[in-house]
């Protein structure tokens, strides 16, 4: 039996790669659907070659080769044996909810799912008994490193540190975009580079693994490791440590997430050699260069909406940046002044979610078009 899924996001970085890994497993999968954004002509490429029977694009006239459905509509099909949701942003949590009501088990590639909403998202999981296994290369490490999540005493969260990891504040301050974009390891989306070089995705992946394993935020560590070699490690209650390591690729996870509890040959990454590799360091996060870092643990631990306010504030001011409206450092001083006045709810409802969200980067363009700094 092949197993059946659908590719939210399949002509974005991750999706593409997904493709990439199915290609090599054609025995393993069936694809009922493909959503793509605006790259309709990718989009009509992997339908051509890949044959699913429906498809989703912002301009669904433009699809060839397979009927339209709507994002949810697809989400809601139990043909479906898992959804990889690879789409960046705050689009794919609804249709996540939406798979998840329907037992279809996800793939989870989107952080914006569990940063906005992990406190309704994973007990809805647990209820409908659905798996969500991570595609993000660190929680992929931990998910694959845990036995049983009672004897962990610590995660231990592996960066890379960025392509600013030992430049000065200095340089941080008149970094260009191109600058900006030019990561030392990981070859990603545009969003979530950015969000590397501040390491405001590392307190997402901070915000991500307190909701994903149910570990308190103080039981969390953050190492930087500029090889990215180890991409994550757990500690147990009697010290034992156990890391996952690999060449940086994701391929790895995105396979290691739509085959599991399977592990298959697929695409293998070059078999790994501790001598070639010769040495791994690891140092302290620079907690004054990277405020993001302190940012998203404060925001973490306050909870309830706080997230949502600073995940919105922080995706609103990396479109700007790299549009040239404003600079790098810019974008945390634009969230600070979000959650400035923030206002606090305990338990938002999905709506409130939704809401906050929209209110917080109406707000932050506003601040944009005054350049209030
Ligand atoms: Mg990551």
């Amino acid at each position: 039996m092949r197993r059946k899924i659908s590719i939210l996001g399949s002509t974005g970085s991750i999706g593409r790669q997904a493709l990439e890994v199915i290609e090599k497993l054609t025995d393993k999968f069936e694809i009922i659907s493909l959503a793509g954004g605006s790259n309709i002509d990718l989009l009509n490429e992997q339908i051509a070659k890949f044959k699913p029977k429906y498809a989703y694009a912002s301009k669904p006239e433009l699809i060839e080769g397979a009927k339209y459905l709507p994002l949810e509509e697809i989400c809601a099909d139990k043909t479906n044996d898992i959804i990889l949701v690879a789409v960046s942003g705050r689009i794919g949590l609804k249709p996540t909810i939406t798979a998840i009501n329907n037992g279809i088990d996800i793939a989870l590639a989107n952080k914006e799912t569990l940063v906005m909403a992990g406190d309704i998202v994973i007990p809805l999981a647990k209820e409908k008994g659905v798996n969500i296994i991570p595609v993000d290369s660190e929680h992929c490490a931990i998910h694959q490193c845990i036995k049983d999540i009672a004897q962990v005493e610590k995660l231990i969260i592996t960066a890379s540190g960025g392509p600013f990891l030992h430049k000065t504040v200095e340089d941080m301050k008149n970094a260009t975009v191109e600058q900006t974009l030019a990561h030392p390891r990981w070859n990603m989306g545009r969003k979530i580079t950015v969000d590397s070089a501040t390491l405001m995705n590392k307190g997402l992946e901070v915000i991500e693994a307190h909701h994903l394993f149910g570990m308190n935020y103080d039981k969390i560590d953050v190492v930087v490791h500029p090889q990215s070699i180890v991409h994550s490690a757990i500690e147990y209650v009697d010290g034992s440590v156990i890391a996952q390591l690999g060449l940086p690729s994701m391929h790895i996870p995105i396979q290691y997430a739509i085959t599991y509890p399977e592990r298959y040959e697929g695409i293998k990454s070059k078999s790994f050699s501790f001598s070639e590799i010769a040495r791994l360091d690891f140092e302290k996060p620079d907690w004054n260069k990277f405020k993001a870092l302190k940012i998203a643990y404060d925001s973490g631990r306050k909870g309830g909406s706080v997230p949502v306010c600073m995940n919105a504030a922080n995706e609103e001011a990396v479109f700007a940046f790299l549009e040239g409206k404003i600079k790098l450092f810019d974008i945390i001083n634009t969230v600070e002044k979000m959650l400035e006045t923030h206002q606090y709810i305990e338990k938002p409802s999905l709506e409130d979610i939704f809401s906050i969200d929209n209110e917080v980067r109406t707000k932050t363009k506003e601040l944009f078009s005054h350049l209030l700094f």
